[in-house]
Formats: structure tokens, C-alpha cells, sequence
């Protein structure tokens, strides 16, 4: 008897799953969708087969981007798991929430680092500003879900994934006992190779420019102060992967006039104009990343072939060479006083750095760059 109802029990409940998903019956408490709009399940079906076009379409046809399944599923948990990375990123594009939680407590992350097959997923799901910390009701976090799936315990990004869960105390206490800054990746790479980020607090954002009436938005990598060389042209690379938004392949450089223009206007007003900061920065590469953050590569002297605006970039790609473009020293025709000038902003609203301290920056540039990216020692009072 118990076991006749048992088997009508799990009929009922495949029926139920079964009608659910062909957008017949609605869940207890959720909203009817709009006569017109796609039912979630045709956008959760794309998520789970991996087809970027489908989930597309979904989206277009109104599908709500982060609806979910009978067990709490978004379309980004069941892209997660089965590692549909461009599914994923057409979920990220348009601004599906990675904190969202199935069920049992699990982000998109979670699902990625227990079962997608390659770590690609799980780095990606971290560029976009996933937070390794969060755990389900038995404790598990992604680096523990990880530690099962040889696509992510054999990557490189396994021992980046250990330092961001096991952040050191040093770094937590900056942030108010916040183990992770919400509303900021993880998993970038620093642009140089090898380099630090500054020890000085004048070259990371927020420091002071008088010059112009302003603010630096940007970390600089000056030569002797970031742990490896710099030279005119050392090639910089794309912090994470993403999608070039901007491109100055056709550069000219500011002459005397033009610039001194600029500096009159930037010290007559109270701030610098945004249009003379952009042509303060020189000849640039812009790339956005999944989760809606940009990467502003600023003074270059050159952009590398194949980076136009519209072009797909990988983490890791070389995408311009170290310059001295908009500043005096390029203005006067010298190669003098080369530097990359990297931004990270989320969205166009906020740039990394903006309003902090310098040791705040180098906790979250820490969890943004990895650890091994801050300077061996700081002015800005952090001792490690
Ligand atoms: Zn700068």
C-alpha cells in the first residue's frame, strides 16, 4: 500500500514536472508570465542543452532571465553544470545574478565546481563576481565541491580557488570581517607578467592629481616600483577574458597646444572633465568581462593585431604594448615615462579604488588579482 502510493506519489510529481516544463501549469505563488512571453522552462531548457542561440532567443521572447526550475534552478546553475560556457556568458551578458541560490543552497559556482568539466566554467563564473564563500546547508563551498572534479582540482586556477576560500585574516579584517568583496571579480590576472601592483600609494586609484584638478583612476606600473621591468612596449594582456569595446588602433598624439588646452580646462574647472581624462589617457584598449565589469588599458603605444572593438579576447592575450600616449613626455616626442595605466570599473558607475583607502584597495585588488599581486610592502599600512 505504502509503496503503491509512494509510485502515484512520484507519478504525480513527474506529471507535474512534465506540464511545468511545457509552460502548462504554473508553480503555487509564482506570477503567471505574460500571454506573450516564453515560458522559463524554454530558457532553462537552453541553459541545460548548452545552445547560446536558444537561450537568446528565450530572452528576446521575454523568458525571465533568472527564473527557476521546481528545485530552484536558474537557467545560470543548469548552464554551470553542464560547462556550457557560451550559454553562460550570453546569461551573464544580460545580467543574470550569480548570487542567486537553488534549493540546497547553491550558486551557479557551486554547480560549475562540482560537475562542469573543465575549470574554464568556474573561472568564468569568478571573473563575473561569484563569491567562493558561500556554503550550502552541509558546509560545502566551491573549493570543497571542486576537490571532486579533476577539470578543476587539476587546473591552474585550483591553487587560486584555495587562496580566495582561505583568505588570510590580515585581508578580512579590511573589509569589515567581509570575506569577499561583493560587487567585485576574482581570478584576474595582473596585466604584466609577474608584476606587482605599486607600493605606492600615488600610483593606485584614488590617489590625487593635481596637475589636472583630479582623480587617478588607475593602477600604474611604473618601472621600479612593480617588481619587474617596464619599457616602452612591454606587452600587457587581458586581465580576464571578454569582448573589446574599444580599440584606438588610429591614435594620434595630442600636440603641445592641444594639450595644454586640456590641462587649462581640467585646472579651471573643479574636476577634470570627463572628455579631458579620456584624452589624458591616450591611446587605449577597453574590454568588457562577463558579470558587466571593464578593463581600461590607458598610454599604450601600441594595440596588438586582432584587437578591434567587437572582438572576442582571452584572458591571458596579449592586447597593446606600454607607451607613454597622452601624457607630456609623448607630447614632447619622447619615449620617456612609459607605464600602463589599468582601470577596473564595474560597469560605467564605479571604478575600483574609487572613495578607499589605500590598504581597502589592496585587499580587494588582492582578491581581484590574487595575492601574489600585491607589493612585497605597501605605504598603505598593510603588513603580510
Ligand atoms: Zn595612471
Amino acid at each position: 500500500m505504502l509503496r503503491a502510493l509512494a509510485i502515484v506519489l512520484v507519478l504525480s510529481v513527474a506529471a507535474f514536472a512534465a506540464l511545468w516544463s511545457f509552460g502548462v501549469v504554473g508553480l503555487p505563488g509564482a506570477s503567471p508570465p505574460a500571454a506573450e512571453a516564453a515560458p522559463v522552462a524554454v530558457l532553462l531548457d537552453a541553459a541545460e542543452s548548452g545552445d547560446p542561440a536558444a537561450a537568446r532567443l528565450a530572452l528576446d521572447g521575454g523568458a525571465p532571465l533568472d527564473g527557476a526550475d521546481p528545485f530552484g534552478r536558474t537557467a545560470l546553475m543548469l548552464a554551470a553544470a553542464g560547462g556550457h560556457d557560451d550559454a553562460l556568458r550570453v546569461l551573464l551578458a544580460a545580467g543574470a545574478d550569480v548570487h542567486a541560490r537553488s534549493e540546497t543552497g547553491w550558486t551557479a559556482l557551486m554547480f560549475a565546481a562540482d560537475a562542469a568539466p573543465t575549470a574554464s566554467t568556474t573561472l568564468l563564473l569568478l571573473n563575473a563576481g561569484s563569491d567562493p564563500h558561500v556554503a550550502d546547508a552541509e558546509g560545502r563551498r566551491a573549493l570543497e565541491l571542486a576537490a571532486g572534479n579533476a577539470g578543476v582540482r587539476g587546473s591552474g586556477l585550483w591553487s587560486r580557488l584555495e587562496e580566495l576560500t582561505d583568505w588570510p585574516a590580515s585581508l578580512r579584517e579590511l573589509r569589515g570581517g567581509e570575506a569577499f568583496a561583493r560587487g567585485w571579480p576574482s581570478a584576474y590576472l595582473v596585466p604584466i607578467d609577474g608584476a606587482t601592483i605599486s607600493s605606492r600609494a600615488s600610483h593606485l586609484p584614488g590617489a590625487p592629481r593635481a596637475y589636472r584638478n583630479g582623480t587617478h583612476e588607475g593602477f600604474d606600473f611604473y618601472d621600479g616600483t612593480v617588481s619587474v621591468e617596464i619599457a616602452y612596449g612591454t606587452p600587457q594582456r587581458a586581465a580576464a577574458s571578454g569582448e573589446v569595446i574599444r580599440a584606438d588602433v588610429d591614435y594620434r598624439e595630442l600636440d603641445q597646444a592641444g594639450y595644454d588646452a586640456l590641462i587649462d580646462s581640467a585646472v579651471g574647472s573643479l574636476d577634470t572633465p570627463p572628455e579631458v581624462l579620456d584624452a589624458l589617457r591616450g591611446r587605449q584598449v577597453w574590454i568588457r568581462h562577463a558579470g558587466g565589469f571593464v578593463t581600461r588599458y590607458a598610454h599604450l603605444s601600441g594595440v596588438a593585431e586582432g584587437i578591434v572593438a567587437g572582438a572576442p579576447v582571452m584572458q591571458g592575450a596579449v592586447i597593446g604594448f606600454t607607451g607613454n600616449s597622452g601624457t607630456s613626455e609623448a607630447v614632447q616626442g619622447t619615449e620617456d615615462g612609459p607605464h600602463p595605466h589599468v582601470e577596473l570599473w564595474r560597469g560605467d558607475e564605479r571604478y575600483l579604488g574609487q572613495g578607499l583607502e589605500p590598504a581597502e584597495i589592496y585587499a580587494i585588488a588582492a582578491q581581484v588579482f590574487g595575492l601574489e599581486a600585491l607589493p612585497p610592502f605597501t605605504d598603505g599600512g598593510l603588513r603580510f
